[in-house]
């Protein structure tokens, strides 16, 4: 149950009625909540006369339920507003890992000459192998950080343990939170009482009601910047990295009110297939995509197989400008 609680009450109170519902006092600009199991179906008439309103609902997924709040929320990532009724699809674009400052300099002129306005990059890599490049760390940050300030670009990096989540937080605009890491409590908690909007990726054997309740987590520590994105799931083919799970993507569209962001390059795991799934991820009308671009992908670090190239990018990015048009959306 989620309730809304009058302004005027004092603390002492509102952890009185935390207490007795076992619930989570959440605190936003707007105001204040107290969020419980979903297991609370009535509220107790005492309490009547602190609440404003309040909200009953058959699964945990509450605070991103779309029946909760506006239909679609709106999240505000720097100057560019995404989701609510804005009909605007976002893209982000970078390699896998920042590798070095040259490397990461042409990505970012690749983005400034598109007008792609977010550029992504890992330092701190959740890698198969510990014999595998782990990431540059805290050099990569304040790489991206000069980004930021060369070419205007917000930047999306990930955090992949609770070692480094303030560092990740105070540099990026948009923190990711990797598939691997999505189960990170952590994580989780901290991003929920940060000031940044955060990208939740979806773990590869996740439910979606897992996914979900993982970004009820960061809901609930009063972050209510959270996007969903889904990577591809692990299923019995081998063809293809992982299996892109667009069902979920209308699922998650259709249930919950946060923006769908898809990630067609971890998914496939080639280059080859990415544009094609790129272009029927706009066409899923998502709010963001998130594609892998590296200025030579052979010699990537990381994930070099499905990491696109300037030319490959630019025709990519040429075709789903056409496309957006066509479909009467933004894709900004
Ligand atoms: C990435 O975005 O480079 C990444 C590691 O993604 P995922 O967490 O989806 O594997
Ligand atoms: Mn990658």
């Amino acid at each position: 149950m989620i309730i809304h609680l009058r302004k005027d009450i004092d603390q002492q109170k509102v952890q009185e009625l935390a207490d007795a519902m076992e619930g989570i006092i959440v605190q936003n600009h707007e105001r204040q909540l107290l969020v419980t199991s979903s297991k609370h179906k009535q509220l107790a008439s005492e309490f009547e006369s602190f609440v404003v309103d309040h909200f009953v609902f058959d699964t945990d997924i509450q605070m991103a339920n779309s029946f909760y709040g506006d239909k679609k929320r709106t999240v505000q990532l720097g100057h560019i507003q995404l989701g609510g009724s804005l009909n605007n699809t976002l893209m982000m674009t970078g390699p896998c890992s920042v590798e070095s400052e040259e490397q990461i300099i042409k990505s970012a002129e690749l983005c400034s000459e598109l007008g792609v306005q977010v550029l992504r990059a890992g330092c701190f890599k959740p890698r198969t192998s510990p014999y595998s490049f782990q990431g540059m760390g805290l050099e990569g940050l304040k790489l991206l950080d000069k980004m930021r300030q060369r070419y205007g670009l917000l930047i999306i990096t990930e955090v992949r343990d609770a070692t480094h989540v303030d560092a990740v937080i105070e540099y990026a605009d948009i923190v990711q939170i990797g598939a691997k890491a999505m189960y990170d409590h952590g994580i989780l908690k901290r991003c929920g009482k940060a000031d940044k909007p955060v990208l939740l990726k979806r773990g590869f054997g996740t439910t979606l009601q897992e996914f979900v309740q993982a970004a009820e987590f960061i809901l609930s520590g009063g972050n209510p910047n959270v996007m969903l994105c889904e990577r591809g799931i692990r299923t019995f083919e081998t063809k293809t990295r992982f299996t892109l799970d667009l069902c979920g993507a209308a699922y998650l569209k259709h249930n919950t009110n946060l923006p769908v962001i898809l990630d067609p390059s971890h998914a496939m795991g080639y280059a080859y297939g990415v544009p094609d799934l790129a272009r029927a991820c706009l066409a899923m009308g998502v709010e963001g995509l998130l594609i892998e671009s590296h200025p030579d992908p052979s010699v990537a670090k990381s994930d070099a197989t499905q990491q696109l190239d300037p030319g490959q990018f630019r025709e990519l990015y040429q075709s789903l400008k056409q496309m957006a048009g066509a479909l009467d959306m933004d894709l900004v």
